[in-house]
């Protein structure tokens, strides 16, 4: 079999993209050595150029986002402090927990808006006064994108500064920052601005196999690095991996722009159609509200064209650089196809 082909089209997520052969030419030519000494050509290089890139001192490479943020959550927070965060962030609700299980870090969910972001009257509101009866407030996590969606550079600016203002420290969960940056047409630097630390998704649409970065000051980095290794994220001769993800932010964040396209394109042609309410894309995610009666057999006919998507009542569809614009074109096609017969037979 082809290791570089897809065998359907796949929309569930751009965490499915495969690597292409310049980037597995680039693994196979890896430089490696032991990275939990410190000697990994590959992870050393790739920590410094995404040091260099986000504007940030330092870098740690780990397996996954979910340790990065875990990571920068253990190092900005102590047992018995909190983190103001989204009820719909990653850090909150698809992390296990890790934060209170792993930390004792209290975690102070606020709502977020339809946009996606805090607003800062419930930042400022919810930053508790120093008093033995609360935990005490420590951190500010916001994330970008969020469900798709764009967090401007002012409103970051402006959360940061009122989270610094009042003593907090500010973490940016940027799995995605490059789309962000990419949509805003801002450099990587801009985008992470106003925030002490970040961690970005290599294994995202930036399309390397596996790995994140967490990118910070050099002291908190050095800190960062003893949590990795007692989460069981210090990894050996990981060049192979970092090579990859260093391929990924040298060739594949301009072509972000080309999965945005693709969803808003794949979003106009869905819009078309009557029965269902298709959200207008800011980048390379968006939903789609189906009728719940429509829901089962909408999923057994993308199967039966090769098309993998998460189809509920809000169905999520994901572009990314293993989906072309031709993709996009029988996506529609078939999605059509079914609501016509669906509406001729209910
Ligand atoms: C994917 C993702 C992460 C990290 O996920 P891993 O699968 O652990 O790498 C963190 N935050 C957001 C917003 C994500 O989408």
């Amino acid at each position: 079999m082809n290791q570089t082909t897809k065998p359907w089209i796949d929309l569930r997520s751009d965490t499915v993209t495969l690597p292409g052969p310049a980037m597995r030419a680039a693994m196979h030519g890896a430089g490696v050595g032991d990275d939990v000494y410190g000697d990994d050509p590959s992870v050393n290089r790739l920590q410094d150029y995404a040091a260099e890139l986000f504007g940030y001192e330092a870098a740690l490479f780990a397996p996954s986002g979910t340790q990065t943020n875990l990571i920068a959550l253990l190092v900005h927070c102590a047992r018995g402090d909190e983190y103001l965060v989204g009820q719909e962030a990653h850090t909150y609700k698809y992390e296990g927990g890790g934060a209170a299980v792993l930390g004792s870090i209290q975690p102070q969910p606020i709502a977020n808006q339809p946009d996606g972001s805090i607003a800062l009257a419930d930042i400022a509101a919810y930053i508790k006064p120093d008093d033995m009866h609360f935990a005490r407030s420590r951190l500010l996590a916001l994330e970008n994108t969020i469900g798709g969606r764009v967090l401007g550079a002012e409103y970051m600016a402006a959360a940061t500064s009122l989270a610094h203002a009042r003593g907090l420290a500010t973490h940016l969960d940027g799995a995605r920052i490059c789309n962000a940056a990419v949509k805003q047409g801002i450099s990587l630097r801009a985008a992470t601005a106003g925030f002490d630390t970040v961690s970005v998704c290599l294994s995202k649409g930036l399309g390397a196999p596996v790995g994140s970065l967490l990118c910070g000051p050099r002291a908190f980095i050095e800190q960062g690095k003893r949590w990795r290794k007692m989460l069981g994220g210090g990894m050996r001769q990981a060049g192979l991996l970092a090579a990859a993800g260093q391929h990924a932010l040298e060739h594949n964040v301009e072509r972000l722009a080309d999965d945005h396209a693709n969803a808003a394109a794949l979003a106009q042609g869905l819009a078309q159609i009557a029965q269902i309410k298709v959200a207008t894309p800011q980048t390379n995610i968006f939903y789609v509200d189906v009728p719940e009666a429509a829901v089962d057999a909408l999923r057994a006919a993308l199967t039966q064209a090769d098309i993998k998507a998460t189809v509920g009542k809000h169905t999520r569809l994901v572009t990314h650089l293993g989906v072309t614009a031709a993709d996009v074109e029988h996506v529609v096609a078939v999605f059509t196809a079914f609501f016509k017969d669906w509406q001729a037979a209910t």
